[in-house]
């Protein structure tokens, strides 16, 4: 913090005011100080926190405090046990799941909305979170190349903005055979088809069960080698049939050939609905952008701002062509809500109140520019390319085409060694990659989605990989 902005907290006197949020001030700026501090030695810390700091958390255990305590102290505490007992993943050396860091515009945002607190439910309740969220919502649809008039929903992340875009498409098809879904229910409904890759992610499915639809209607259709569906292997479609496509396979990276499967869907009246959680950033680079070829002829799309956009969590988006299927299914009834005017966050998403999440997603185009988006997809699958090759160089087999900011490698012969030298760099705090299981082998598995990762985290992960392997 400069010191213009303390000299000037101390000349409001905060401590002694007589007003409760001035005097809330002081944790605040502890707070602040504490978060700067983190971020400052985030380079430095652990990945994976140390055991001595998982033990430490005990220090939160005991019944609920009778009387209440100092609010310095609430966050003091906070830091002390807190902070140690984090996975750095705001660092550039964590390469588990598809985490990536966050953005310093983005986090700053999010401290500044925090303090605004604004509940973004209409114009009325926030008229700037509304208004931000429409100018990130055409930003969007132009940075992916989506069409300009879909319908964009700020929602928690690629699970929710999954059950959002398929309740969209359930509605749409069941209006279409005569069924009102939002009313009646399933019961007695006509029956839909879901059809889908072998590689469909586990949160789709979970979407589904939520909807009511069932996991066990699904119709697989193989995979080629690296996770894509086979368009001919597609079976009849028809009216009644919602195609769950994958932009990014967790795995491999790559996508299905979503041009050709909607090119088929659209000629027989199905839907095609785009789970793109992390892939479907691919869209906003020139380098990347052929591996999606066709994508905007799907219906709906779902992106995490969470993940490869590296806003805070939690931050999905659901993206659908239809704009009144997704009102409809979305809508909120109730006398005392007639505001009038456009249409509210509230009837586009399943959450009623909820956070500003959309001006992140603002605060990080703004920031980052459609040059500076590209860069950071641009950058993150050349440190996954020199990931892989030095892998490579120290024996490993690289069981992936490495086409985005994926890598799964193995060691021939030692593939049942994978999971325990992971455990050991893990321990190791050097960096955090998980193992994996792929088309029947044990590897290693890496995803490359932070602005943070350096050159020199490939370096030094690498190393740690090396010396973690002379010492099995
Ligand atoms: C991460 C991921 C999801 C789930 O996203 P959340 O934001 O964690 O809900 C869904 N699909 C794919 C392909 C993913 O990578």
């Amino acid at each position: 913090m400069s010191n213009d902005t303390s000299a000037r907290t101390e000349a409001i006197g905060f401590e002694t005011d007589t007003n409760p949020l001035v005097r809330s001030l002081k944790p605040l700026q502890a707070a602040h100080h504490r978060a700067l501090s983190y971020i400052e030695t985030a380079h430095r810390r652990p990945v994976a926190p140390k055991q001595e700091a998982i033990a430490g958390l005990g220090g939160f255990d005991g019944p609920l405090p009778e009387q209440g305590n100092d609010p310095n102290d609430t966050i003091a505490l906070l830091d002390r046990i807190g902070s140690p007992a984090t996975v750095t993943s705001t660092g550039g050396r964590f390469f588990g799941l598809v985490v990536g860091g966050t953005l310093p515009a983005a986090l700053a945002a999010r401290t500044l909305t925090s303090a605004w607190d604004q509940v973004v439910f209409s114009e009325a309740t926030s008229p700037v979170g509304v208004h931000l969220e429409q100018v990130a919502s055409a930003w969007l649809l132009d940075l992916l190349g989506l069409p300009g008039d879909a319908s964009v929903g700020f929602v928690t992340g690629a699970t929710m903005a999954n059950v959002t875009c398929l309740a969209a498409a359930r509605h749409h098809l069941l209006e279409q055979a005569g069924w009102d879904v939002e009313t009646k229910g399933l019961w007695d409904a006509p029956r839909l088809r879901f059809v889908a890759g072998e590689q469909l992610h586990v949160t789709v499915r979970k979407a589904l069960s939520l909807l009511g639809c069932g996991t066990e209607s699904i119709e697989t259709v193989p995979c080629d080698e690296q996770g894509r569906l086979i368009p001919d292997a597609l079976p009849a479609l028809d009216g009644r049939t919602i195609i769950l496509a994958q932009a990014g396979n967790v795995n491999s990276g790559a996508s299905d050939p979503i041009g050709e499967i909607a090119r088929r869907a659209n000629a027989a009246g199905a839907w095609t609905h785009v789970d793109g959680a992390f892939g479907l950033w691919a869209a906003a680079s020139a380098r990347t952008r052929d591996q999606l070829d066709g994508y905007e002829a799907a219906q709906s799309w779902v992106v995490d701002g969470h993940k490869w956009l590296n806003t805070p969590y939690d931050c999905g988006v659901a993206i659908c062509a239809h704009p009144q299927a997704l009102h409809e299914a979305m809508r909120t009834q109730a006398p005392y809500l007639k505001v009038g005017g456009s249409v509210a966050p509230k009837d586009m998403v399943p959450e009623f109140s909820r956070s500003a999440r959309g001006v992140e997603v603002w605060a990080a185009l703004h920031s980052l520019g459609r040059v500076g988006v590209a860069d950071l997809i641009d950058r993150c699958c050349r440190h996954a390319r020199a990931l892989a090759e030095g892998l490579e160089r120290l024996g490993f087999e690289i069981l992936n085409d490495v086409v985005l900011n994926q890598v799964v490698a193995t060691m021939p012969e030692r593939e049942h060694e994978m999971a325990g030298l992971a455990a050991r760099v893990q321990a190791s705090g050097e960096a955090w990659f998980g193992p994996t299981q792929w088309r029947g082998r044990a590897g290693l598995r890496f995803s490359i989605a932070s602005w943070a990762t350096t050159d020199d985290d490939i370096t030094r992960t690498l190393d740690a990989i090396e010396s973690k392997l002379e010492t099995s």
